[in-house]
């Protein structure tokens, strides 16, 4: 059976604003609300994150442009770990993976998930511990299995039956991989079907409903080279709320009896994925983390008292919000055309550098910078230069009505699943990502060359 319980993520939450949420700043605090809290406004019209201005940034790398604010990054770390310092914080590399990333947040103590032998390579190439990376993904292949084990990785969450065999082979005999499985715990939670992975009707895991969960727990434990510590959900993402979260909890602590009861083993961890929500708009409430450690901390430990079991090692695995906050995208205006209805704003970048809008219609609040207007505001779309109509960045969004050609437009929430989703349409080129932290900006990823995408095309 399926629980909907989250079907509103912007909706109100009656648990109230989140205790370890950012401080409130002192100014310009409703105009930056989903800003970087080191967001100010600047003379001209300007604005400032990590102390860089915008507008210097756009003349300096070019538009389009990614910022990334270094101390908010660390920041959001810091608040997981003080909000669940019993567990292991994974940061769900998928969102947004540099060099530099892996660095921020190994420094700040977290962990890494990765989903693929290249993010694992880029991980431990630049010496992120592979003991502290869990492995996640529906399709493992076998070169992103044998990379795990021949690396290290720490856990490997096992998603299909067929993975248990490959595994527990590629082990060598005088070793052995710890594994978690994925479970489907049959909760509906999240901001978009697309993003819905807790109940039966999707790719992720294995389903307790109909028993190949507790299957595959029976077959790696009959697996001497396979150790199983635990088992793993992942329900979903930008879930707002916290009640999703505490009914898994019950659930994957109704499977630990299970396993126990069975098989007469105490499984020592419990991961319970990421998915965590961040306001994309102005007066959409992220997830309040320091509620969800509560809740989730009450609900395990009454039902590990309930069925007699040991509370076992929490590990979560939030990706979105711990990067998607700190980034800032910046765009140049091309053209304005104003139609019967509407005004359309089109900028020199789109769906190639976040293809969030085309897929899940997802929709952003860019704010003009770099000129001060006093023209009054109306109500435009802004869209993207790329050949398709869903290239959508904002509808019905206010910019000052002389919004021309050159103008420069700023978007906040743009650090998660913009970048790392980015393609090659148009053969427009991927943007660079600037880091900026007490007033200096360091190029992180260079812009891609028109020789970059050449390079690859070696037939004729
Ligand atoms: C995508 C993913 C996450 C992170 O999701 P966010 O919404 O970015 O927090 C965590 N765990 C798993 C298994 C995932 O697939």
């Amino acid at each position: 059976m399926t629980i909907s319980l989250s079907p509103d993520p912007v909706g109100p939450d009656p648990v109230g604003p989140d205790p370890v949420g950012p401080v409130p700043r002192r100014d310009d605090a409703e105009d930056f609300a989903i800003w970087p809290a080191s967001a100010r406004s600047a003379a001209d019209g300007d604005a400032t994150v990590g102390g860089v201005s915008l507008a210097e940034a756009a003349d300096r790398f070019g538009t389009p442009v990614y910022l990334l604010d270094e101390d908010e990054v660390r920041e959001r770390c810091r608040t997981y770990r003080a909000a669940f310092p019993d567990a292991d914080i994974v940061y769900a590399a998928k969102a947004f993976l540099s060099r530099a990333v892996a660095h921020w947040v190994r420094e700040e103590g977290l962990g890494l998930d990765v989903c693929s032998a290249g993010e694992l390579g880029l991980a431990v190439a630049t010496g992120f511990p592979p003991e502290r990376i869990v492995m996640h993904g529906n399709a493992k292949s076998p070169d992103d299995l044998r990379a795990a084990v021949r690396l290290g990785v720490g856990r490997i969450v096992v998603d299909s039956a067929s993975e248990i065999a490959r595994l527990a082979a590629i082990v060598p005999p005088d070793s052995r991989q710890q594994i978690m499985v994925r479970v489907v715990p049959g909760i509906a939670a999240g901001g978009h079907t697309a993003v819905r992975t807790g109940t039966d009707d999707q790719k992720f895991g294995l389903s307790i409903a109909d028993g190949s969960a507790q299957h595959a727990v029976a077959r790696i434990l009959g697996q001497p080279r396979l150790e199983l510590v635990g088992i793993h959900c992942h329900i979903g993402s930008q879930i707002a709320t916290v009640k999703p979260y505490v009914a898994a909890v019950r659930r994957m602590v109704g499977l630990l009896a299970r396993v126990r009861d069975q098989h007469g083993v105490e499984l020592p961890q419990l991961d319970i994925g990421g998915g965590h929500a961040i306001a994309y708009r102005p007066g959409e409430r992220p997830l309040p983390v320091g509620i969800l450690a509560g809740r989730v901390r009450a609900e395990l430990e009454d039902g590990c008292a309930r069925a007699r079991l040991p509370v076992p090692r929490l590990t979560l695995e939030p990706g979105r919000a711990v990067i998607g906050p700190a980034g800032v995208a910046v765009y140049r205006v091309l053209a304005v055309k104003r139609t019967g209805e509407r005004t359309f704003v089109a900028v020199d970048g789109g769906m190639s550098d976040n293809p969030r809008p085309a897929l899940y219609g997802v929709r952003y609040t860019p704010r003009l910078i770099g000129r001060r207007s006093a023209a009054a505001p109306g109500l435009v779309t802004v869209v993207g230069r790329h050949c398709e109509a869903g290239d959508v960045l904002a509808d019905g969004v206010p910019l000052p009505g002389d919004v021309r050609p050159g103008d420069l437009l700023a978007v906040p929430a743009a650090g998660a699943y913009h970048l790392s989703m980015a393609s090659g349409y148009n053969l427009v080129g991927r943007p660079p990502v600037i880091a900026v932290a007490q007033g200096r900006a360091r190029v992180l990823i260079r812009r891609e060359s028109l020789d970059d995408m050449s390079r690859r095309d070696i037939g004729l």
